[in-house]
């Protein structure tokens, strides 16, 4: 069956997005538009996850996720099976953060929110940077804790994985990449992978109508990981 899905929203964590990007405002929306699953992918956090889990409860499945950028600039969404995955794997990776304080006034709020909506924190460190570890060694660690990795907008001339490095390196245990939203042609390169189309929303008006489907047995999380780890590449 085929289910539509936006795999790649923005919180109020991420200090580039709207403060109105709450774990409620984003569920609603995305079931408003009829959307069968969505990620929040904050960058190189998953501080909002739980909260938008609970929010949905059984309304909309959420892929626990976040958005990741390698030392070289690269943007790398990873997914999991479970968000305890995803916390371990978080805990990891802000080991690698550069330690740089975020200043709100300039870049942007990051909130961490309850399900209720409710701001019960906010990160200090600045979100809007490279954590220190490679592109392969970012795949590798999503795969270790048991995810997957998706290269993000990889047609966009700035922090994707063609823009940084030129290239998608041929040994890379990555079969899905991600397009952006009204995306133009694919280079020759790109054809054997399956290809993904997100928003990456910043607002809640960018999230994806039923526009990108993925064709799995059932409507559940493990399929929807199962199908990013290994599509039927055409
Ligand atoms: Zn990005
Ligand atoms: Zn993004």
């Amino acid at each position: 069956m085929k289910i539509a899905v936006d795999l790649h929203i923005h919180s109020a964590l991420s200090p580039c997005a709207d403060d109105d990007m709450t774990p409620n405002n984003i569920v609603n929306m995305a079931v408003l538009k009829g959307l069968d699953a969505i990620a929040v992918t904050d960058h190189n956090s998953c501080d909002n996850v739980e909260a938008v889990i609970k929010a949905a409860g059984n309304r909309i499945i959420i892929v626990p996720g976040m958005e990741v950028q390698s030392r070289e600039d690269v943007h790398l969404l990873c997914y999991f099976n479970h968000l305890e995955a995803l916390r371990e794997f978080d805990g990891h990776i802000r080991k690698y953060l550069d330690g740089l304080d975020n200043i709100s006034e300039i870049f942007g709020n990051q909130y961490i929110m309850d399900e209720r909506d409710q701001i019960i924190g906010e990160r200090k460190e600045m979100l809007l940077s490279s954590v220190d570890l490679s592109v392969e060694q970012l795949v590798q660690l999503a795969v270790n804790f048991g995810g997957v990795a998706v290269p993000a907008h990889v047609d966009r001339p700035s922090y994707s994985i063609i823009s940084q490095l030129g290239f998608i390196p041929p040994d890379l245990n990555i079969r899905v990449l991600e397009f952006s939203h009204n995306s133009g042609s694919i280079v020759s390169q790109m054809q054997e992978y399956q290809r993904i189309i997100s928003s990456d929303a910043h607002s809640l008006g960018e999230i994806l109508e039923r526009e990108m489907f993925l064709d799995v047995d059932n409507v559940s999380l493990t399929d929807i990981i199962q199908w990013l780890t290994c599509p039927c590449v055409i």
